[in-house]
């Protein structure tokens, strides 16, 4: 399996990873921890779990797993959402019981999803109980997952606390990430992307994007990990593997790869900004908002449902993945300042109207 150097960390990560959450029979805890192993022999080293995963037994099945392979074989990661320093060691001890390890290669600050998010962690004493716990070598690395725009992001890496950044990345949300690459490029810290098929739409909507697939590519989804692989600034894309075919189809994507050159992918990201008319392309020029909607949240979750056709996806995108509900759209005063700034001359006001009306 290709790997890439994790940021300055010293460790090489293979460009596929296995996400933790899609477990199909979580509890049944040894056949889950089959599909790690058969990840595992296949070259797959870094592995991304965390508490409530899978009704909460996604690091039971990983610790399982982790007993049966060389130590020196894999990378482990976990994660904290808790701003209360106290609860965020508890919980780093609880991981370290249940993964069977003596320490957590990577530990997240788990899911930044509103600017002042890494400010709270700092105050409530998580990012300080982090930082002892590395020095204790309880973890290798302190790293953080965000759902904040590229900007946001940024700012976060540039402090220099966070060795690493997990962020959504994907054919078709780059525009909302590419300064949080940036950003990662020259801070040196490795990035892993989540979601690097949409979660789900990018396979569900193969015949619409198909435009993807070079002559090389066997199929949309491998032309979708690729895009994402290619990039120098991501270290591993992190897929949520449900069964063996999942994991075959995409440690298949990457063997014997030679990385897109820099020209197809730009190639690649006009063709999908100029394929999909409508799209909010997260360039994020609508703001500020006076009432302060999440302007480029709630259209980048209607991006979903144009896709597809659909609210269901609208709705989940909002929740999973930017932790708003769509009550956020009924702040509008449909004042107007943001379309008249829009680079894409959306008509977001009736957009908004639409999502305000959907139930959570
Ligand atoms: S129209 Fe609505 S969303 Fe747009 S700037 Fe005005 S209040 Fe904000
Ligand atoms: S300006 Fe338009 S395209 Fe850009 S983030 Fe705002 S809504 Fe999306």
């Amino acid at each position: 399996m290709w790997t890439k150097p994790y940021g300055r960390t010293g460790k090489n990560v293979s460009v596929i990873s296995f996400g933790g959450m899609r477990f199909p029979e979580p509890a049944n805890i040894a056949k889950s921890a089959e599909l790690v192993l058969y990840a595992h022999a296949k070259g797959i080293n870094y592995f991304d779990t965390a508490p409530y995963y899978c009704e909460d037994k996604s690091e039971d099945i990983m610790g399982a797993a982790f007993k049966q392979m060389p130590r020196s074989s894999f990378y482990c990661s976990s994660k904290c959402g808790e701003a209360d320093g106290a609860v965020f060691r508890a919980s780093i001890e609880s991981s370290l019981k249940r993964l069977n390890v003596e320490q957590i290669d990577f530990f997240h600050i788990w899911c930044l999803v509103h600017p002042t998010d890494w400010e709270a962690r700092k105050k409530g004493g998580a990012v300080a109980a982090a930082l002892k716990a590395k020095e204790e070598g309880l973890i290798g690395h302190v790293v953080t997952s965000a759902h904040l725009n590229g900007t946001d992001i940024g700012k976060v890496v540039d402090e220099g606390t966070v060795e690493g950044l997990t962020i959504g990345y994907n054919a078709l949300n780059f525009p909302f990430r590419g300064e949080a690459l940036e950003a990662a490029s020259r801070a040196k810290v490795g990035v892993v992307t989540m979601n690097p098929l949409g979660g789900g739409l990018i396979p569900n909507n193969a015949a619409r994007l198909e435009f993807l697939k070079g002559p090389n590519d066997a199929s949309v989804v491998e032309a979708a990990l690729r895009f994402n692989v290619s990039q120098p600034a991501i270290t591993s894309a992190l897929v949520g593997f449900a069964n063996t075919q999942q994991i075959d189809e995409a440690v298949s994507a990457v063997a014997n790869f030679k990385p897109y050159p820099p020209q197809h992918i730009e190639q690649l990201k006009a063709h999908i900004r100029g394929s999909f008319d409508g799209f909010c392309t997260g360039c994020g020029y609508c703001l500020p908002c006076p009432s302060e909607v999440p302007i480029p949240r709630l259209m980048e979750a209607f991006n979903c449902s144009l896709l597809d056709q659909g609210d269901a996806s609208l709705l989940s995108r909002l929740s999973d993945h930017w932790g708003v509900g769509p009550d956020a759209a009924l702040a509008c005063t449909e004042c107007g300042l943001c379309e008249g700034r829009c680079t894409q001359h959306l008509p977001i006001r009736d957009r908004l109207k639409h999502i305000g009306t959907l139930k959570q």
